[in-house]
């Protein structure tokens, strides 16, 4: 098996693919100092700038003292503590959802979820540009899994249509990771209703940033109804780690009871839920980090004039800025490292073949001349760097 595994590395290396850890020894911010070197970051998904504010960290510490940094045992023995609890019934409260259930990562809410509320005899429908946890939920489950093409409601209506499931369940970023584009939430819902399926949105990228007081995507597309199921992501805009999943009562009280990485896990630990309790407080008040992180957005949208690279269409946070092909994309991510800023570059099979791309992701912490740095470096790499014939 050893000689396996070095030629797919070797392989990787040769197609531009193989991916680099950086040793980050700063707090996650706009200027962050990694691999030993000061960079102006454009990578992190800290939208809020709350990964580092002082009010979360004073609630770590202040709750670390009280309650101790260990959860000691699993959900269903003597793990969930008072701090889990408020922050349930913080985050349900803020989601306008009727109930809430922590999980430990976003990843481990997607596989848990699909998992438990799908088997041999269901169906899941998930768009293609779906985030891999949700495919591997959908694997989990042992559900047939039909994916249709980005964003196709028609083609989604023929696969519900034709489908004899038991039960049905469409799953979709509501802001697609790499792609930065909403999907159209609205159509899928009616065509649940139509056909008695279920929608399970992932808010990982919409959670904090969108609708009145970052509600997320459902409120900012004024979406309710029992058939929705919402994860949103807690490392992400909330800047700590974890993740929740709000819908009705009957289904947390079901998830409780089936959903494996929930029940066959140690929770994260109270303090950061003492935090998350911090973030829900900022995140509800936090329209003046908002309307900054949008001025950015707006900012580098209307000033990012190029004639061979473009941003994809895209009204949140995530900007991708489509190179083609590998090497180039990895040739400009390395020709802003050596300005000093840091943006990475997203390649297959992360993203479809011939769209890899620079994920530029915005945060409320950045200001005017960081984007205008921004800007000025890719266009400079932008002539500096030749064109290469994509494969
Ligand atoms: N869903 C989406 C759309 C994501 O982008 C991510 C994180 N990249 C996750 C789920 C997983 O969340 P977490 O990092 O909390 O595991």
């Amino acid at each position: 098996m050893l000689d396996f595994l070095h030629a797919d590395l070797e392989k990787r290396k040769t197609l531009g693919l193989t991916r680099q850890r950086r040793l980050l020894d700063s707090p996650q911010a706009e200027h962050i100092t990694a691999n030993g070197q000061r960079f102006l970051s454009f990578c992190s998904n800290d939208y809020l700038g709350l990964a580092n504010d002082p009010a979360l960290v004073a609630a770590l510490q202040q709750a670390a003292a009280e309650a101790g940094v260990g959860s000691g045992a699993s959900n269903l023995i003597t793990g969930h503590h008072r701090y889990h609890d408020q922050l349930e019934h913080a985050l349900a409260a803020l989601v306008r959802q009727p109930a809430a259930l922590l999980f430990s990562t976003g990843y481990m809410a997607n596989i848990g979820v699909i998992s438990a509320l799908m088997g041999r005899d269901d169906a899941v429908f998930s768009d293609k540009l779906n985030h891999a946890c949700l495919n591997d939920g959908a694997f989990l489950s042992r559900a047939s899994h039909h994916r249709f093409p980005h964003n196709d409601v028609a083609a989604l209506e023929k696969l519900l249509q034709a489908s004899t499931a038991r039960h049905k369940l469409v799953t979709a970023d509501a802001v697609f990771s790499m792609d930065g584009d909403i999907a159209p939430l609205a159509a899928y819902l009616e065509l649940c209703e139509r056909y008695d399926a279920y929608l399970y949105v992932d808010d990982a990228h919409g959670f904090g940033v969108l609708g009145p007081q970052g509600r997320g995507t459902l409120q900012h597309l004024g979406l309710k109804s029992p058939r929705l199921i919402m994860m949103g992501t807690l490392g992400k805009a909330a800047g700590v780690a974890g993740a929740f999943v709000a819908g009705e009562q009957v289904v947390i009280d079901y998830l409780i009871q089936h959903a494996n990485s929930y029940i066959y896990t140690t929770p994260a630990p109270p303090p950061l839920s003492a935090a998350l309790l911090a973030s829900v407080h900022e995140i509800e008040h936090g329209d003046a980090r908002r309307q900054q992180l949008f001025a950015m957005i707006d900012l580098l949208k209307s000033e990012l004039s190029l004639t061979r690279w473009h941003l994809l269409p895209s009204e949140t946070a995530i900007q991708p800025l489509i190179v083609g092909d590998n090497f180039e994309a990895l040739e400009l991510s390395q020709n802003l490292q050596a300005s000093g800023i840091l943006v990475p570059a997203i390649r297959p099979p992360t993203v479809p073949v011939n769209t890899s791309r620079l994920r530029i992701s915005l945060s409320a912490t950045h200001r005017e001349q960081d984007v205008r740095a921004l800007i000025a470096a890719i266009q400079a790499a932008e002539r500096e760097i030749p064109a290469r014939k994509q494969a």
